[in-house]
């Protein structure tokens, strides 16, 4: 399917170093963007389909690199279903698994551990949920792996090691399977803060330090914060990447994005949601999180929806996140809300209001044009006004 996506009002790119592009038109081919800012009339006509954007604003889709995935689109934490379908209209196009650790019985011994780890995996390589990308399949480090035990996992696709829900005496003696995961080419995450569940312990910034991960799991505490001292060592002293989750501490939230800002380490600040969780289902938690760091935090609204978006495919060598040629076609339109006192989305965003989500487009398919189920109504339109293929797309796709 060939989209053309034209009379955009501004393009926000998803890149900290180049966050805005210029023009007005987006060009994409089955799953990848063709070309961003200008195409020429000949390029839009031969689209399948195309978007008027009605002057609403671009953006990559969001990345909520922090959802407790099970399997299918399902919370056994919240007894809900269809939560990711729901988190499509709130305009997260890509979830990254923080591990298969709410399964109902998840099993501690190795070969279980790993079984679930590739199952979930292999499960959502061809499963898009509401037209959502999953990454699923993050391995639970537990005292029964060993290093041989995550290479022959890492062959069949596993990529994500999560520390943190172990069964382990100290924090500390996660080091060697965290090296070891790495050394097989994993992305390593460890949980940060207090303890979330009954059973897991408190961990902080000499735990983060001596582990070294690639990602410190919400960093501002899930949901309980670390102290505060340990901010800023981990922003200096490492280069660990700070997830700042949604469901975490507000106030943390708002201290680790300013210290990053003011060592010029933003760029190591990513956004997620860390839901469903006992603070339940967020479908706009990505929204609420950017507009926290621009409207409180003092972040230009276009930084933080990078940390939500390229920062965060970076951090995670994903191949989207970025508004650029060649990369996914993972598109959301989203605009200043119906009623707000505020005229384009970036302003409504830094007045602290939930941006209106007006269209999403993932996977190279428009999941819906016009309105969202779950955020205000934009003031602007975006609408479809030529198709030529037989899909409704008014009403999400499965
Ligand atoms: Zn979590």
């Amino acid at each position: 399917m060939r989209i053309a996506i034209v009379n955009i009002g501004s393009i926000v790119s998803g890149d900290l170093d180049q966050p805005r592009v210029a023009g007005d038109t987006i060009v994409t081919e089955d799953d990848r963007i063709v070309s961003v800012g200008t195409a020429p009339a000949s390029a839009v006509e031969a689209c399948d389909v195309v978007i008027d954007a009605d002057r609403t604003t671009a953006i990559p889709g969001l990345i909520d690199s922090h959802v407790h995935i099970t399997f299918g689109d399902f919370t056994p934490r919240q007894q809900t279903i269809g939560y990711l379908e729901s988190y499509v209209h709130g305009g997260v196009t890509t979830a990254i698994s923080a591990s298969e650790v709410h399964v109902p019985g998840r099993p501690r011994d190795a070969d279980g551990v790993k079984a679930l780890a590739v199952a979930a995996h292999k499960c959502f390589q061809h499963y898009r949920p509401g037209g959502m990308r999953v990454h699923a399949g993050s391995v639970i480090l537990e005292p029964t792996l060993n290093g041989n035990d995550l290479g022959e996992i890492a062959k069949q696709g596993v990529w994500l090691a999560k520390a943190g829900f172990g069964a382990f005496a100290t924090a500390y003696d996660y080091a060697p399977l965290v090296a070891a995961a790495r050394a097989h080419g994993m992305i390593t995450t460890v949980h940060t803060g207090g303890a979330s569940i009954p059973g897991s312990g408190a961990i902080t910034g000499d735990h983060l330090l001596a582990l070294r991960p690639h990602v410190s799991f919400h960093v501002n505490g899930g949901p309980t914060a670390m102290p505060d001292r340990d901010f800023e060592r981990i922003i200096v002293e490492s280069d660990v990447a700070l997830q700042i989750c949604t469901a975490g501490n507000l106030r943390t939230a708002l201290l680790c994005a300013a210290l990053a800002e003011r060592h010029r380490a933003f760029e190591r600040v990513l956004i997620a949601t860390d839901t469903p969780t006992g603070s339940g289902v967020m479908p706009l938690g990505m929204l609420y999180t950017i507009a926290h760091l621009a409207s409180l935090g003092g972040v230009a609204p276009e930084r933080a929806i990078a940390a939500a978006t390229g920062s965060n495919a970076r951090v995670y060598r994903l191949d989207t996140g970025v508004l650029a040629a060649g990369k996914k076609a993972d598109i959301v339109l989203i605009d200043a809300p119906e009623g707000g006192t505020q005229d384009t989305a970036l302003a409504a965003i830094r007045n602290g209001d939930i941006a209106a989500v007006g269209a999403v487009i993932a996977g190279g398919a428009p999941r819906f044009v016009g309105r969202s189920r779950n955020t205000p109504a934009t003031t602007r339109q975006a609408r479809v006004v030529r198709s030529r293929v037989t899909q409704d797309f008014a009403a999400p796709a499965h």
